[in-house]
């Protein structure tokens, strides 16, 4: 082992601060194809599974923020009409940032919990507690 790796293995070791923006969340991006008069999202369930979510949430969530209906077919997400994937990109990373992303850390282990009509954000990572925007 060479004095890089060394040092490597030494920074790894070292505590993270939480204020670290180093690591970042790969926020994951849909294929998606148009067919016919529709859209259809092909890695759907993958995606819910990448941001560990569930996938009635985020349908919810497409269906209402692109004011689109949507069913979910096995691994697939159906959309009623035909969409650039890059707008709906958008929306899934706006979705990762609402109800995935801790809003201290910017971890992704997070949970949501209700809390009588609300929604909160449990960060396991660090503890921290927020509100989420919006009701779900
Ligand atoms: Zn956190």
């Amino acid at each position: 082992m060479d004095y890089e790796n060394l040092l490597k293995r030494a920074l790894e070791k070292m505590p993270k601060k939480t204020t670290s923006t180093g690591e970042r969340f790969d926020i994951p991006k849909i294929k998606g194809h148009v067919e016919g008069n529709k859209t259809i999202i092909s890695n759907f369930k993958e995606l819910c599974d990448i941001l560990r979510r569930d996938q009635k949430l985020v349908l919810k969530y497409l269906q209402r923020e692109l004011a689109t209906p949507a069913i979910i077919d096995g691994q697939r997400l159906i959309l009623g009409r035909k969409l650039s994937s890059q707008l709906i990109n958008q929306k899934i990373e706006q979705f990762t940032n609402d109800f995935v992303l801790c809003k201290e850390c910017k971890k992704p282990d997070t949970q949501l919990l209700k809390e009588g009509e609300f929604t909160i954000m449990k960060c396991m990572a660090c503890g921290a507690k927020g509100s989420v925007r919006g009701n779900m």
